[in-house]
């Protein structure tokens, strides 16, 4: 399990890099992303993602589909 980030809606604003647990989000050449073997939703430390809880961006960080 995973999340992205959809990059079309990603303004760079490097807010979700800092709180991510598991050092799974870095700046990619069009936009932030999320490392989708290392991301764990979050599931272990947290009640939900804490990526999608700062992001400023509506719908940015979404599930990623199984
Ligand atoms: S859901 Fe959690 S582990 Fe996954 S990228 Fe977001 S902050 Fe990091
Ligand atoms: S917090 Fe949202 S808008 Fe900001 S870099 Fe991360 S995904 Fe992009």
């Amino acid at each position: 399990m995973a999340m992205y980030i959809a990059s079309d809606e990603c303004i760079s604003c490097g807010d979700c890099e800092p709180v991510c647990p598991t050092g799974s989000i870095f700046e990619g050449k069009l936009a932030f992303r999320i490392d989708r073997k290392s991301c764990a939703e979050c599931l272990d430390d947290h009640h939900a993602p804490k990526c999608v809880d700062v992001c400023p961006i509506e719908g940015c960080i979404l599930h990623l589909a199984a």
